[in-house]
């Protein structure tokens, strides 16, 4: 595997490409699973992507630059001389008790009620995935994932070698007569479901979100079928038009583990997202937590610490939602003004995402080569599915790009596609 390019989500690399070609002498070692991890052909692109003439919908970096960055540095300096020593310390590895009540405080905005016992911290929620696919699954366990469903939870699945089964969704997040048949397939087949991964609030690729209704019946199905449910929810914070809505673990505290972050609502760089899970289940990522990591990064829990307390949080989040919101109306507004007839595409409440489905004969993954060359970028459908399938769809991102960029960059798009379509 050569790993000549940016992050998944496209962050780039001022380091030039190291190419190494010579064969690899290791390759009769690695393990099994190692087989799965593969760099899709996409992400070389993302590394072009970057230029400053491409108008990235690629990636899904959040935008930090409105962060009172010089006050946080105040605040990061006086840290250090208050609490270096402890601060930069190994430290416990379910978390800083501090931070984990004041994440309880956080997730009380989406009607959670929770024990700061019941968290642990983790290395972004990216970690949180890992652990608990570490905790449940053998290799051939089902997971439900929906269809799409976010590709660095499916590069973990796929790491410990389980089967994702794709469930559809409609207009209103993941399909329950959908879910009870997948649930029944895969059972008529003696295969053992691990649990339901989904991404409630402003979908990552779809954009959609599910309404309270819709989580009371697929919590209903799971508990019926003693199924548990991964509740993912980096975006819930960041509606645009309404309160949030109840997480799923809301709802239940028995059927849910919850993952959360702090990575779109403050910044990802710190690396610091967190589980809320059963006690039991919680126990058992405690363990997986340490020998991971020993702790999570003290300093970063400590740094977030200090930002949920002395600085105004919601404020800031505020302001992002609204900086968001402006972003969205500006790609529904260029997609509306340039998309070739046959072409739909989802109207998200909040998050950083819109998904797009294109006319056929186009392919979202043959045709990006050519959108790159046209100065624009976005990541095919298929990269959202274990399967292969989504070319006919792609994901646009409008958190990082400028509203004049993104109106541009759809112009840009909606010309590709239409230079294709008349060939
Ligand atoms: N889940 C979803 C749905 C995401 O979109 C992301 C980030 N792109 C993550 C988890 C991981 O986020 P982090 O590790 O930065 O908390």
């Amino acid at each position: 595997m050569t790993v000549d390019h940016p992050g998944s989500e496209g962050a780039g690399s001022p380091l030039p490409a190291r190419r190494d070609t010579r064969l690899d002498p290791y390759i009769g070692t690695y393990a099994e699973r190692t087989h799965g991890m593969t760099a899709s052909a996409v992400r070389a692109l993302f590394a072009v992507a970057n230029r400053p003439e491409v108008v990235s919908l690629a990636g899904g970096m959040p935008n930090i630059a409105d962060l009172p960055l010089e006050s946080l540095g105040g605040a990061i300096a006086r840290l250090v001389a208050e609490h270096g020593t402890r601060a930069m310390q190994y430290g416990a590895g379910q978390g800083e008790p501090v931070l984990r009540a004041q994440i309880c405080e956080v997730m009380a905005e989406e009607a959670i009620s929770a024990h700061p016992d019941d968290v642990v911290v983790s290395v972004g929620s990216q970690q949180g995935l890992a652990l608990l696919t570490q905790v449940f699954c053998d290799p051939g366990d089902v997971i439900l994932c929906e269809a799409p469903s976010y590709v660095g939870a499916l590069g973990v699945f796929r790491t410990y070698q389980t089967q994702v089964v794709h469930v559809a969704m409609d207009a209103d997040g993941l399909d329950p007569i959908a879910l009870r048949e997948a649930i029944a397939s895969c059972r008529a087949a003696g295969k053992k479901i691990k649990f339901i991964y989904t991404i409630p609030n402003f979908h990552n690729p779809a954009g959609i979100s599910q309404p309270l209704e819709r989580r009371r019946e697929i919590l209903a199905i799971a508990k019926s079928e003693g199924i548990l449910i991964v509740e993912d929810n980096p975006y819930g914070l960041l509606g645009f038009d309404s309160e949030p809505t109840p997480a799923i673990r809301s709802l239940d505290d028995g059927a849910v583990v919850y993952l959360g972050s702090f990575s779109k609502t403050f910044a990802p760089g710190f690396r610091i997202g967190w589980i809320l899970a059963p006690h039991a289940i919680k126990e058992k990522l405690v363990l997986a937590q340490e020998s991971a990591t020993l702790c999570p990064p003290v300093f970063s829990q400590y740094t977030i610490s200090a930002y949920l307390q002395n600085f105004d949080w919601r404020g800031q989040i505020k302001k992002s939602r609204e900086l968001y919101r402006e972003r969205r109306d500006a790609m529904l507004a260029g997609l509306q003004a340039h998309m070739p007839p046959g072409t739909s595409w989802t109207r998200p409440g909040g998050g950083f995402f819109v998904w797009l489905t294109i006319p056929a004969p186009l392919d979202a993954e043959a045709m990006l080569p050519r959108a790159v060359t046209a100065r624009v970028a976005y990541v095919p459908g298929n990269a959202f599915y274990a399967d292969g399938l989504g070319t006919r769809h792609m994901r646009l991102s409008y958190c990082l790009p400028t509203p004049d960029q993104i109106i541009e960059g759809t112009r840009r798009l909606a010309e590709v596609m239409g230079n294709e379509l008349s060939i």
